[in-house]
């Protein structure tokens, strides 16, 4: 699954391959992708020109010439890139978008899971503030991450996770970020020491900062980087290894349904 780095990796792609592209023509193989709305809603990005593009959480977000936007969510599978020629797009484009210049931009996704729409501005204020702070944005100071987790009696890895909190911290990265601050990732949030909060601040940066830079040189498909340990993994999926501080066992819980690594030793409660 694209996590917050290979999100980041396929808009920085996108950025240099489309923005300032007008898009000619959409179209939309898969109706399920773009539901409920149809082609009266895709249909008016073509004849605009992208202006920019950008990322919030997970969300890839485009805004066109005239106000128009749009919201894409790769979910499983999900891909956006542009290829030279239509003709190229492969067997799970679910929706592309001829460009002026004879070039295409494909939302390809073989589990169709994804989703595309064409939204107001409205909408992604109202993302906006769903969503807690970009991690890997100037808004995330220190304090900001103290208040985060100031008083909450859940455990601190989930609460890492939670969206409305911090927006974009997947799995694998609450994982490394707590080895990296030695944190006991079923500590209670409210209950991490000033200075260990501090400590995890900077973890947090330095694992989504590498990754970003990985995911970027090397981001080709998704689920790809989950696979990959190029990115340099410490505990994440690495049950019974030894951990390369201590030498102890990595071991594996179960929080909130999803799976935590952590060394017993170097992350004492
Ligand atoms: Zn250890």
């Amino acid at each position: 699954m694209p996590e917050l780095p290979e999100v980041d990796a396929v808009v920085r792609r996108l950025r240099e391959a489309a923005e300032k592209a007008r898009v000619e023509s959409v179209v939309v193989e898969r109706a399920g992708t773009v539901a409920p709305q149809g082609m009266e809603e895709i249909g008016v990005v073509a004849g605009r020109r992208m202006e920019r593009v950008w990322r919030r959480a997970k969300y890839i977000l485009m805004e066109f010439s005239g106000g128009v936007y749009l919201r894409v969510h790769l979910r499983m599978t999900g891909n956006l890139y542009v290829l030279p020629d239509w003709r190229l797009r492969p067997v799970g484009a679910r929706v592309w978008w001829r460009l002026s210049d004879g070039r295409v931009m494909i939302y390809e996704d073989p589990r169709a899971l994804g989703r595309v729409h064409v939204v107001g501005w409205e909408e992604i204020e109202a993302l906006d503030r769903e969503l807690g702070p970009e991690p890997l944005g100037e808004e995330f100071t220190v304090g900001v991450l103290r208040e985060i987790l100031r008083g909450v009696k859940a455990p601190v890895k989930p609460v890492l996770m939670d969206q409305r909190r911090v927006a974009g911290i997947g799995n694998i990265y609450a994982s490394e970020a707590l080895w990296w601050a030695r944190i006991h990732p079923g500590r209670p949030a409210g209950e991490v020491a000033a200075g260990k909060v501090k400590v995890l601040h900077g973890a947090i940066r330095k694992v989504l900062e590498h990754a970003v830079g990985s995911a970027y040189a090397e981001y080709t498909q998704p689920g790809k980087m989950a696979e990959s340990e190029s990115f340099g993994v410490e505990v994440y999926g690495r049950e019974g290894e030894r951990c390369s501080r201590c030498g102890t066992g990595v071991e594996r819980m179960v929080q909130g349904g999803r799976s935590t690594f952590y060394c017993r030793r170097c992350q004492a409660w």
